[in-house]
Formats: structure tokens, C-alpha cells, sequence
């Protein structure tokens, strides 16, 4: 059996994942919790969008949209306050998955779908992605006396292939991620942003500052998976190396603006008011359930302080909403 390189396999595995079932069943987003979520993205995107100076046409772009409900929401609270950017944004998603494709068409009509950031067409563009990098291939190297291995999948299993070292320091035996394909996608809109124009929010998971260790996960039915298992059954997932992320938009030449952590983020942006407002006159289960959606979003032991958001922006952007204190 030939071993496949981890992110060869990773690729592969959610390549086949994402266009063989809703992967609904097995997690949950942010958008999914609450409406108040897509809506705020979306506001954020105007505020990016007036201190653009409001160009027409604009690009309203999402990374890996899932079922359309991040967009779905973000388009009626932009129809809603700020009609001028409803009128001039056309509206393209970044998708693989032929099944979800048409998940979101039947939520988003009028977009345009391609394969890849890169394709997207030429113009001032905003950008949401949602948990989009994590779902990107990672490679990991261990640390092995004076050199390194990288680590491979062969029959269900990792084995370990010499490799080059990489620039990194760590212990013996540890392991250290790599995120190549997230790093590629923010070094290419970086240099996009900086020459075409526009503001890019990536809403993802992992830590401030990035230490060795093994994040890779594997989500099947809600529950902890093997992710080495069966590819293409459950969701593969790794931290993302924000840090890394914005250093590789910085090279490209945007501007990065954060990271900041999802709770401090959301409540920024005015999800506290936003929940009252939902909640007004509503039946007590109802409000229950919309301040217990939005307390998941924002609490530090729930999905508050471990996810964050991260823009990159054209450099003459202003601080935007959430990343100033
Ligand atoms: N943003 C959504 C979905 C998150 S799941 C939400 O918050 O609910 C990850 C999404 O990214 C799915 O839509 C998946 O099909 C898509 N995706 C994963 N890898 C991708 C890739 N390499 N290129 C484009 N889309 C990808």
C-alpha cells in the first residue's frame, strides 16, 4: 500500500465528505445557531463596503457558504439597512461540493458558483468564510532527534517519511502542523485585496498563538472520530494558525486586522441588542432559545474565546467593526 501524504489525504477525504452528504448531521456553525450571526457578518460588509467608497459593482463573496444560511441572513439585513449595497453587490460562492451547491441555490438565487478563491472574478470584492480554512488540508512534520518526518497515511494509519525540516522548532516527538493550502489562500487574496480593493473576514478556530501538538479532528455523527478511519465518512478538521494566516495576507500586501476572539467579536458588532430585538414579544421558550443561541456563540468555555475572526483588508481601510476597542 503506498502511504499518501496527510494533506494529499486530507484533501481527498473531505473532497469526497463534502459531496456525498449534508454534513449537517455531523456538526453544527455558528450561522446554524443563530440568525444574529449572518446578519452581523453582513453588516460588517457594509460598513467594509461605505468605507471602500461604496463602489458599484461590488463583489459579495463567501467562502464555503454550507447550506446558505450565513448568506441568507447576512443579504436580509444588508437588503434591510443598507439598500445602496444590496442594489450594487453581485453575488459569487466558493464551492466544491456539487451537493451543497445545490443546497445553496435553492436559498441564494442569482449567485454564481466557482471552484476556488483564485476564481473569482476581477473587482472590489468582500469576502465572508465561516469555518472554510479549517476544512483545508494541513501537513504535519515530527520531530525526530536532529531532523524531522512527516507524517503520511497508509492503510488506515499514519507512517512516517523522512523530510526536509521545516522552519520550526519543537521537542522530540512532537508534532508540528503546517497549514500550506490556508496560508496559500490569504498570501493570494492579500495581493488581490491590496491591488483590486476590499475586506476579506475569516471566522475560524484556534489558539492566538500556535504551539506543537497534533489538532487534527474528525467529526462523524456529532461525535469524535478516527479521522485516519474510512475517508470521505467524517468531517477533518485542524486549528487554524491565525498568526500565520494574517502573516501570509501581510506578505501579499492587505493589511491584517485581528485576530479577535468570536465572543468579544460578536458582542462588538451589537449581538446583545440584536438578541433583545428578536426576543421582544416573542413566546418565553422562544427568547429562551435565542439568548441561549447567542450565549454558545459568545462564552469562552463554549465557542466564544476558541474561535476568532480575522480580516484582511486593502490597506487603506479604516479599523472595521469588532477590531476596534
Ligand atoms: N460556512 C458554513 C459551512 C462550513 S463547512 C457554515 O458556517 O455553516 C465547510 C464548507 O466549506 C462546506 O461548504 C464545504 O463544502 C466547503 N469546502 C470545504 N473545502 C473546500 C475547498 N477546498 N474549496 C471550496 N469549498 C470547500
Amino acid at each position: 500500500m503506498t502511504a499518501e501524504r496527510l494533506d494529499a489525504f486530507m484533501a481527498r477525504a473531505n473532497a469526497a465528505y463534502y459531496a456525498s452528504r449534508d454534513p449537517y448531521a455531523d456538526f453544527t456553525t455558528a450561522p446554524e445557531i443563530s440568525q444574529a450571526f449572518g446578519e452581523l457578518l453582513g453588516l460588517w460588509a457594509a460598513v467594509a463596503w461605505q468605507a471602500m467608497g461604496a463602489p458599484d459593482p461590488v463583489i459579495l463573496a463567501e467562502a464555503g457558504p454550507g447550506r446558505g444560511t450565513l448568506m441568507e441572513d447576512a443579504l436580509r439585513a444588508i437588503g434591510q439597512t443598507v439598500p445602496g449595497l444590496r442594489a450594487a453587490l453581485r453575488l459569487h460562492l466558493v464551492e466544491t461540493s456539487p451537493l451543497l451547491r445545490a443546497l445553496q441555490a435553492g436559498r441564494l438565487p442569482g449567485a454564481v458558483w466557482h471552484d476556488r478563491i483564485d476564481d473569482l472574478p476581477d473587482g472590489p470584492l468582500l469576502l465572508l468564510a465561516n469555518e472554510f480554512l479549517d476544512a483545508l488540508p494541513v501537513r504535519q512534520f515530527v520531530r525526530r532527534g536532529a531532523g524531522w518526518t512527516e507524517r503520511h497515511v497508509a492503510g488506515g494509519a499514519f507512517v512516517e517519511l523522512a523530510a526536509t525540516a521545516p522552519d520550526l522548532d519543537a521537542a522530540e516527538g512532537e508534532v508540528v502542523e503546517l497549514g500550506e493550502a490556508a496560508r496559500a489562500v490569504a498570501g493570494a487574496l492579500g495581493a488581490r485585496l491590496a491591488a483590486q480593493g476590499g475586506a476579506a473576514l475569516f471566522v475560524d478556530y484556534g489558539p492566538e498563538r500556535r504551539a506543537p501538538g497534533d489538532s487534527l479532528q474528525a467529526l462523524r455523527g456529532r461525535a469524535p472520530a478516527d479521522p485516519l478511519a474510512a475517508a470521505g465518512e467524517a468531517d477533518l478538521t485542524a486549528h487554524v494558525d491565525f498568526a500565520a494566516v494574517a502573516a501570509a495576507g501581510r506578505a501579499g500586501g492587505a493589511a491584517a486586522q485581528g485576530p479577535v476572539p468570536q465572543g468579544i467579536f460578536l458582542a462588538r458588532l451589537g449581538l446583545g441588542p440584536r438578541i433583545n430585538a428578536l426576543a421582544r414579544g416573542q413566546s418565553p421558550a422562544r427568547a429562551a432559545a435565542l439568548m441561549a443561541g447567542a450565549r454558545r456563540l459568545t462564552e469562552p468555555h463554549a465557542m466564544g474565546r476558541l474561535f476568532k475572526a480575522l480580516a484582511l483588508c486593502h490597506p487603506d481601510l479604516p479599523p472595521l467593526p469588532g477590531f476596534a476597542a
